[in-house]
């Protein structure tokens, strides 16, 4: 070990522990559901967890992985072109087609795979891209590697400044424009119906990553589009089967026949990284016809997030507006973020704190997400935690 490189990771750390910014791992001994619990809090309310619909748990997806478990083994040791095929992986990526509404899907071990795959293989020379400002990380990443293309941001959700920059990298080609569906610090949505308006204007591809609306967002829980009436408008849907769909991991790309196949052919963790494993394809299949047998699940994580909210305001939070199951409670110092969310475990409810760098220094705060299994009273159990801890 070199001695001086281990004294400058170990002061950088204790420099974040200094700063109240340093992040504790806690450790959750049974399923992830509405309560779990932690080895060091105990029995906690988890309000924290991208398992929107509860489906983590729900026994179908849980027995169709062990299925597949049995059925396929572990894996298949190999990339998907060599052979890391399994027909299960044909079925997951036609599910995922017909369900979003797109000629084909392909499958990743995880949607940051999906992005960081898609603007690299996409985006060469002469090409653009231009991208919301609080894009997720992947997208940043993703475009980062795009090397060659011409990239630009846009502040977030300022479509005079996307059309701004449309028109500066006019000539370009292709021109994408990168957006989240949901944003996952402020839970709002992205304006999709005027972005695919000046994509129209202005010859671009609309690439949508869903991962925060895919379950949640429409009246079938089809996402973000189906929310503004839009399937079949956008060109590139990328998403997660890690949050809503099953939780297990795995991330998607879905749009045509012919970007598919380029995918197929080119994206470089497709050529290069194993594929799902059967296990998990076989889990979040599971999750997306669970999802479509019980609509009511949809409504039923809406109602949550509307008596939630409805309850923070009543004790005199003032969380941001929005439409989605992400509740962002703006507290300001990165600090105050973390021993807000500390505090709260104390009291049995497992709530996030986020600060800089994840979002604007200045603009820490806690994140709530609901979920649909949540009930009345785990409910009412936690806003009485945050009544507690409301800052004075
Ligand atoms: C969570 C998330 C991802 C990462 O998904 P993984 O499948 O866990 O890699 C990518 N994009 C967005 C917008 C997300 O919210």
């Amino acid at each position: 070990m070199n001695q001086r490189f281990e004294a400058k990771l170990t002061a950088e750390l204790d420099a974040l522990k200094a700063a109240g910014t340093y992040k504790h791992l806690r450790h959750i001994t049974t399923p992830m559901a509405p309560e779990v619990h932690m080895e060091e809090a105990g029995d906690v309310i988890v309000l924290s967890s991208n398992n929107y619909l509860g489906l983590a748990d729900e026994p179908e997806v849980v027995e169709a992985g062990k299925r597949g478990l049995e059925r396929y083994g572990a894996g298949t040791a190999s990339v998907r072109f060599i052979c890391g095929t399994f027909d299960i992986h044909r079925a997951i990526e036609e599910r995922i087609a017909s369900f979003l509404g797109t000629q084909a899907a392909l499958t990743y071990v995880s949607c940051w795979n999906a992005n960081t795959g898609f603007f690299p293989t996409i985006c060469n020379e002469g090409s653009a891209i231009v991208s919301d400002e609080l894009n997720h990380a992947s997208i940043i990443d993703g475009v980062r590697l795009a090397s060659k293309a011409r990239r630009e941001r846009y502040r977030h959700s300022d479509m005079s400044e996307l059309e701004a920059k449309l028109r500066a990298v006019s000539g370009s080609f292709p021109i994408v424009i990168a957006t989240d569906g949901v944003f996952s610090m402020e839970g709002d949505l992205a304006k999709l119906p005027e972005i695919v308006e000046l994509a129209k204007r202005y010859d671009a591809i609309v690439v949508v990553d869903d991962s925060h609306g895919t379950g949640v967002m429409g009246k079938t829980g089809r996402g973000t589009i189906e929310h503004y009436g839009l399937t079949g408008q956008i060109d590139v849907i990328t998403g997660t089967l890690g949050k809503a769909l099953g939780g297990a991991a795995g991330g998607f790309i879905a749009a045509s026949d012919a970007l598919v196949d380029t995918m197929i052919q080119r994206s470089r963790p497709q050529l290069f990284s194993n594929a799902l494993p059967a296990t998990v394809a076989c889990s979040a299949l599971a999750a997306i016809d669970y999802l479509d047998e019980h609509p009511d699940l949809v409504e039923r994580l809406r109602e949550n997030v509307a008596y939630f909210r409805k309850g923070l305001q009543r004790i005199g939070y003032k969380p941001l507006e929005g439409e989605s199951a992400i509740i962002p409670i703006i507290v300001g110092e990165t600090a105050s973020a973390i021993s807000m969310s500390d505090a709260l475990l104390k009291r049995g409810v497992f709530v996030t704190g986020f600060g800089y760098p994840v979002v604007p220094e200045g603009t820490a705060r806690v994140r709530v997400q609901m979920s649909a299994k949540l009930t009345r009273d785990e409910m009412d159990r936690a806003l009485a935690a945050f009544e507690a801890e409301r800052p004075r």
